[in-house]
């Protein structure tokens, strides 16, 4: 593919003067204007992209801020025409006046581990650079044509109807353009000539099923849009996992802390954990170690290959932080019972245990 640069999209060399321009451009637009070629949507772009070059080229200043973005095109033009030691690019130095893509976009989407572990469909607002409706992306007001004479559609002349030499119709000059083909063109107001403009829009995401903290998903081409037909980004939505309030994420198993009390854990009970669908009640065994693990399993956090993690409840036994003067002197009292505390020989001190 040739380089996209707007001189060589109107099939100019580099520095070509103004003159050249005109009629590189008049020429084009006869082959190419959408009014001509009706059936055909590929002129269409092509004319679009025609219209939009000579835009740029054929105003002095729009042509300078373009050689100044891409100096490596002026300074083609001064070595060609200084010295005619005329050389290529160097392949950086082309990729640079080509088509540019649009950048990415990221945005942070905050969801729910229940939202997680269903999958969710959720809309995600940007502000993205894209076309320009109203120019048809080539910064001219009136789109692509707006430069073309509506008269003789750029051909410059038109038939002549006071003529009368049988079938032959003979052309007279274009009255509304002087023959040029050309009207002046104006910068579209909407997007102040850039054929692109920041837009709003909300987009909507599909997070799939056991979609993890952190994950990406891109969608693709939903960024910015390019510059010079270069593709667009892609939007890039990363996943925020919100806290939950009970459960901790560890892989695919959910875990669950809780506490039991001293009688619960002596006696041994049903202890009540939440899970992703309703709570579940499990069996604690009477004087298990103090500190346990129950797991449930298949009841944690699906995966994508159609797997699912465990609930693991994590009990321990619950030892209060402070305790006020009544608590401590009813302890006391329990511990002045017989059995309660350990055994000690008559000098205060423990026995040897025996198994
Ligand atoms: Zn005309
Ligand atoms: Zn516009």
């Amino acid at each position: 593919m040739p380089d996209k640069n707007l001189f060589n999209l109107l099939g100019l060399s580099l520095g070509a003067p103004q003159r050249k321009v005109r009629e590189a451009y008049r020429q084009l637009a006869k082959k190419y204007h959408p009014d001509l070629n009706p059936d055909n949507p590929h002129t269409a772009e092509r004319f679009k992209e025609i219209a939009h070059a000579y835009w740029v080229l054929s105003d002095p200043a729009r042509r300078k801020s373009y050689e100044d973005l891409n100096p490596h095109l002026r300074a083609e033009t001064h070595r060609h025409q200084s010295t005619r030691t005329y050389r290529k690019d160097t392949p950086k130095e082309t990729s640079r006046q080509g088509p540019r893509e649009g950048k990415d976009i990221l945005v942070r989407l905050y969801v729910t581990l229940e939202e997680l572990a269903e999958g969710v469909m959720r809309k995600v607002k940007i502000r993205r650079r894209q076309p320009c409706a109203e120019c048809e992306s080539t910064g001219i007001a009136g789109g692509a044509a707006g430069g073309i004479c509506p008269v003789c559609k750029g051909s410059g002349d038109v038939p002549d109807f006071t003529h009368r030499s049988g079938s032959r119709r003979d052309s007279i000059p274009c009255r509304k353009c002087g023959g040029s083909g050309l009207q002046a063109m104006k910068a579209c107001q909407n997007c102040e000539g850039r054929g692109q403009i920041l837009a709003d829009i909300t987009i909507t995401v599909g997070v799939p099923p056991g979609s993890d903290d952190k994950e990406k998903i891109v969608v693709k081409s939903q960024g910015h849009q390019g510059f010079m037909g270069g593709k667009s980004g892609d939007l890039k939505v990363v996943i925020v996992q919100k806290e939950h309030p009970y459960f901790e994420r560890k892989n695919g198993d959910l875990i669950y802390h809780c506490n039991v009390t001293f009688t619960q854990w002596l006696q041994g009970c049903e202890l009540q954990a939440p899970s992703l669908n309703g709570p579940i009640a499990l069996k604690l065994e009477p004087r298990k170690i103090p500190e346990g693990v129950l797991k449930v399993p298949g009841r944690g956090m699906p995966d994508k290959d159609g797997g699912k993690g465990d609930l693991v409840v994590k009990y321990s036994l619950a030892i209060p932080n402070e305790l006020n003067r009544k608590q401590i002197s009813l302890l006391k009292r329990l511990e002045s019972t017989k059995g309660f505390s350990p055994a000690i020989d008559d000098k205060g001190w423990c026995k040897r245990a025996t198994e």
